[in-house]
């Protein structure tokens, strides 16, 4: 099945697309959408100037676009959806492979080998060259937004935030970019955390940090509850919001989720909480989940999935095949009210050596890792809306009349044929326009690499 001509118009009429209605956002009342058996319906999508100008339902009288000058084009029932999000990334460690390797695939080998990497390789050129390429990759996939966390060690700190200001300047209107600082949650009561607070809010940024229990502990630590409320005090002053690595482990112990629930109720916090992994929570008694997600939706705490990171790196243990899937309880966190979205996290580096920051391959494996089918109607929401929700202030994620037309074309008609094969043939049509975005090559990355002959291509500009 070949695409019709999309013309170079500035007023198109996109007739019998097929979209999931969970990404139409209002709807007028008026509209009778006639639904399958996966949520989705026909649709017209007009577009004038690059912008939404209504979306109705294929085939009912009263087309709007009668007379107004607009060129047809019948896409016969493929999928049309907005261009998608990543809620969580990390642009400053991308593509460090093959330099740093993880030896066992463990949580604690990516660590070491990451923190190697950072103290040897990670100047500015160094981590730009990387994260332009990333986002090459993301914009080639059709990813509109994506928020970064980024390593914010003292020594480290600057460069990375400066590179990605640079970066979020060039890459203005095309990709929306978010970073929060990742470090330990201890650092914000030193001097040096004093100093981050000051770069991230100057940066337009998001206060963040990791919180999990250590394999083989226990017992929470006894300053826990002072550290996050302290956490949250300081981001409260400064009128920042807060996305945190929360209970990344197996180990059943780690109740890190419900402590921050605790912390954010206890101190009034008034900015956006967002909690990434939760993978702990799963291994809990059924009345420690029900309590923690009722903390959570009492604190508006949402949450990021991560499911290819986490079937990678939990329950790994060398010549053992894994027994659980290491995701969070979406289903669950859902049924109690919670905004869930899903992240792409890791691409490239020794927490998860695999990815191109194409979020379409990671709702496709979300949708398998977490069952997030039977039935999938609502799936797409968790790479758009909700995702979109969680980063908040972006008009994106979703098909709204009045918005900029940025949407991504599927050779698929169905929601089982997007998810059965990778898409590659997908057009991105932005603001009214195919986006000629090409996919980077990775002779681009050789000469970032020691040992290996610097013989890439010349650089595509984006
Ligand atoms: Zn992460």
């Amino acid at each position: 099945m070949r695409y019709p001509d999309i013309p170079t118009a500035p007023r198109i009429a996109l007739r019998r697309a097929r979209v999931p209605l969970c990404l139409i956002e209002s709807v007028p009342s008026t509209a009778t959408w006639e639904q399958d058996a996966e949520g989705a319906a026909l649709v017209d999508i007009l577009i004038d100037q690059g912008r939404l100008a209504a979306l109705s339902p294929s085939g009912q009288p009263g087309d709007p676009a009668r007379d107004g000058g607009f060129v047809d084009v019948d896409l016969a029932g493929r999928q049309v959806w907005p261009m998608f999000l990543d809620c969580h990334a990390h642009l400053d460690k991308t593509q460090i492979l093959p330099r740093a390797s993880n030896p066992d695939g463990s949580f604690s080998g990516a660590r070491e080998g990451s923190m190697a990497d950072r103290l040897r390789h990670w100047s500015r050129a160094d981590i730009e060259k990387r994260m332009d390429f990333a986002l090459r990759c993301a914009a080639h996939h059709g990813v509109a937004a994506i928020r970064t966390h980024l390593d914010s060690h003292a020594e480290q700190a600057e460069t990375t935030w400066e590179v990605f200001q640079d970066l979020r300047e060039k890459w203005r209107g095309r990709i929306t970019l978010q970073a929060v600082a990742l470090a330990g949650a201890d650092i914000y009561a030193t001097p040096f955390g004093e100093r981050l607070l000051d770069l991230v809010g100057e940066a337009g940024g998001i206060v963040g940090a990791f919180l999990r229990l250590p394999d083989g502990e226990t017992r929470m630590p006894d300053d826990i509850d002072e550290s996050l409320d302290q956490l949250f005090e300081r981001a409260a002053r400064r009128g920042l919001d807060v996305d945190l690595h929360v209970d990344e482990t197996g180990n059943a112990a780690s109740r890190m989720l419900e402590r921050i629930a605790r912390s954010a109720l206890r101190t009034g916090f008034p900015g956006r909480i967002v909690c990434g992994h939760c993978c702990s929570l799963a291994l809990q008694d059924a009345r420690q989940v029900q309590e923690t997600l009722e903390l959570c939706a009492a604190a508006h705490v949402g949450i990021i999935t991560l499911p290819t990171a986490n079937l990678y790196l939990q329950d790994r243990r060398t010549g053992a095949t894994p027994r659980w899937r290491g995701v969070t309880l979406v289903r669950e966190m859902l049924a109690a009210g919670l905004t869930v979205a899903v992240g792409g996290d890791n691409v490239r580096d020794p927490f998860f050596p695999y990815g191109d920051h194409d979020m379409l391959d990671t709702l496709r494996q979300a949708v398998r890792i977490l069952h997030l089918d039977h039935p999938i109607a609502d799936a797409p929401r968790l790479s758009g809306p909700n995702a979109a929700r969680l980063m908040g202030g972006l008009d994106l994620g979703s098909l709204r009349p009045g918005s900029a037309a940025r949407l991504i074309l599927f050779n698929a008609r169905s929601l089982n044929e997007m998810m059965s094969r990778p898409q590659s043939d997908r057009l991105v049509l932005d603001r009214g326009r195919i986006s000629a975005a090409p996919l980077p090559d990775y002779a681009e990355l050789d000469a970032l690499i020691p040992g290996r002959s610097a013989s890439a291509p010349k650089e595509n500009a984006p």
